[in-house]
């Protein structure tokens, strides 16, 4: 039995991993689950899952989850230190790290620091602190799972031989005689919206990707490609990359996950149908299988697989993000922060599409410093960019 806790059990990649374990009763046990606000969910799922911890990040839905929970055995724990208590506990030894955003860092590096296997959807927690992450992932004996369709597809491209030294961050993409990644995306909903369309593109044009059904903010992510972007500095953490090492090829019908191209020609791919729980199965219950439910691609009903080259006109997230790493440092902690006040203001009206872009590359114009050498110099550096973004956006406000 595998004792698992799930960071953001309420979520989309939340809701997707208790769907693959419904499919798998015998091998799994829930020991802890956590949301944010949402109480109603989280107590349907401790009813369904019974888990040993509950914890919400919001204080007074976790006193109404422990009124509504008060006939059970699941200890009720509240706010930001519970959530790293349970990413640690002695008894887990699975986490799926599945917070939206910078939310997400603490408990996802708690979960490294106590030497989990971490299951990594929170990309954001990476991109933000990149090297010193990795360095916890080494330290502490953890192993680092990814669960970005993506990055889980380059994964299943890489000899088995040289798994386990991957995710222990013991070894780079070169050493496999990988010549490329190539880093596949969708394009989102506005690949081929009208150019002077795009400054009046709504959230809820922004939210309804072609492909995938994800959380709120991922999906305004899609849609500006910033979400590539952050693969892209992702898969130079997780597969110890350079720049150079990483193409991103637009791919719009989203069944090829991504690829890997070795120096003797040979190009290897992971193909399947655009739906999560199949590299959520895949890292839980690695290196075994274990089923997901997804279907099987029906390759007689796929019309045409095809390529483009992105669009940094169109996308100009993806080319901030190409700066981002090539400067190194907090430069993409500060990406990130920027990036997540500014699709805040997206959903919420109050800036334009194609000023998401605008408030993150002015953000990034005012940095002065980007050394980095400790996780409390990243938070500062966070908590400086959402300062600085903030300020910016009271310029590009509509
Ligand atoms: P979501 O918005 O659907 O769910 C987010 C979860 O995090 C919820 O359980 C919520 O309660 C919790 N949460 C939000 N803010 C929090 C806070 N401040 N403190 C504690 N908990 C908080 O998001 P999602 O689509 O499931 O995405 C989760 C992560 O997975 C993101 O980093 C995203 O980039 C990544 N990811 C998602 C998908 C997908 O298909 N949804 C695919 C790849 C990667
Ligand atoms: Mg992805």
């Amino acid at each position: 039995m595998q004792q698992i806790c799930i960071l953001g059990s309420t979520g989309s990649i939340g809701m997707n991993t208790l769907s693959v374990l419904d499919a798998n009763t015998d091998d799994y046990q829930v020991i802890a689950l956590t949301a944010n606000k949402n109480s109603q969910r989280l107590y349907e799922q401790c009813i369904r899952y019974k888990p040993r911890y509950a914890v919400m990040k919001d204080v007074d839905q976790a006193v109404h989850l422990g009124e509504m929970l008060k006939n059970y055995k699941i200890e009720v724990l509240a706010g930001d230190e519970a959530l790293e208590t349970v990413a640690a506990l002695p008894e887990v030894d699975t986490v799926m790290c599945a917070i939206v955003g910078a939310a997400g860092l603490a408990s996802t590096l708690s979960a490294a620091r106590a030497g989990k296997k971490v299951l990594l959807a929170n990309k954001e927690a990476l991109v933000m602190s990149g090297a010193l992450f990795m360095d916890e992932i080494r330290s502490s004996g953890a192993s680092l799972l990814p669960i970005d369709s993506e990055h889980n597809a380059i994964f299943q491209c890489i000899p088995n031989t040289h798994s386990d030294s991957l995710i222990q961050g013991q070894c780079s993409i070169t050493e496999l005689g990988i010549e490329k990644i190539l880093l596949t995306g969708s394009g989102g909903p506005f690949r081929q919206t009208s150019l002077n369309q795009l400054s009046s593109m709504t959230p809820e044009q922004a939210c309804a990707h072609p492909n995938w059904s994800m959380g709120q903010k991922i999906s305004v992510d899609s849609a500006t490609m910033m979400n590539k972007g952050m693969e892209y500095i992702e898969a130079r953490w997780l597969f110890s990359a350079t720049a150079e090492q990483i193409e991103i090829v637009v791919h719009p019908q989203s069944v090829i996950h991504s690829m890997v191209r070795y120096k003797d020609g040979s190009v290897l791919a992971q193909l399947g149908l655009p739906d999560m729980r199949t590299p959520i199965a895949h890292a839980l219950a690695y290196p075994d299988r274990i089923v997901s439910n997804v279907k099987g691609v029906d390759f007689t009903q796929l019309s045409a697989l095809t390529f483009e080259r992105p669009d940094e006109q169109r996308f100009p997230c993806l080319r901030i993000a190409r700066e981002a790493l090539e400067v190194g440092g907090s430069a993409s902690t500060v990406l990130n922060a920027a990036n997540e006040i500014a699709v805040d203001a997206f959903l919420s009206n109050q800036l334009k599409f194609t000023d998401i872009s605008s408030v993150i590359d002015t953000t990034m114009s005012k940095m002065t410093n980007t050394v980095v050498d400790s996780i409390e110099l990243i938070l500062e550096a966070d908590s400086w960019a959402r300062r600085e973004a903030t300020q910016a956006l009271l310029r590009f406000q509509s």
